[in-house]
């Protein structure tokens, strides 16, 4: 797991061109990341890889959930506003209040290269806003105020020192 400080997390994740074997082989690792790590959702910079693609399972939120991926996903629509906690696998420890719309429609290629739109609200909603935000290069820390974003970063560094590269 790539954690904050990694300079991937930062960059822009590249639009899918081609949907292959190797693709599915990180769309397969992602979900078995995700889900080892009890996870709502993971996007491909958080192991490296810089595709637009992300990764999405609130089974443990609603039970007749299917875990899927989403390739080069665009937003159609959002609506309403909610505020709630919200944490990162690539910042472990770290949970901040952060505001988001209510309600997301998004849409995107599955692994067969069928275009899907998916709406989410909610838990669900605040996850797919976070894993494209990740592909954008844009990370929770960026969501906080300054006192907040130094906090963080103070243990981030501990962390990191902590676990050396
Ligand atoms: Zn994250």
């Amino acid at each position: 797991m790539r954690i904050y400080g990694d300079q991937v997390l930062r960059q822009v994740a590249r639009e899918v061109k081609e949907i292959n074997g190797e693709l599915a082989k990180l769309a397969e690792s992602m979900l078995q990341t995700m889900k080892h790590n009890q996870a709502v959702g993971l996007a491909a910079n958080q192991v490296g890889e810089l595709n637009r693609i992300f990764a999405l399972d609130a089974s443990l939120q609603s039970p007749k959930f299917e875990p899927f991926v989403l390739i080069n996903p665009e937003i159609v629509e959002v609506s309403g506003v909610q505020v709630g906690e919200e944490g990162c696998l690539s910042f472990p420890g770290i949970f901040e209040k952060i505001e988001r719309p209510q309600r997301v429609t998004v849409k995107g290629l599955n692994l067969e290269g069928e275009e899907f739109q998916f709406e989410g609200e909610g838990v669900v909603a605040r996850a797919v806003l976070h894993e494209l935000d990740h592909l954008n290069g844009k990370l929770i820390i960026d969501h906080v105020g300054s006192i907040r974003k130094q906090l963080i970063s103070a243990r981030m560094r501990k962390i990191s020192n902590r676990n050396p590269p």
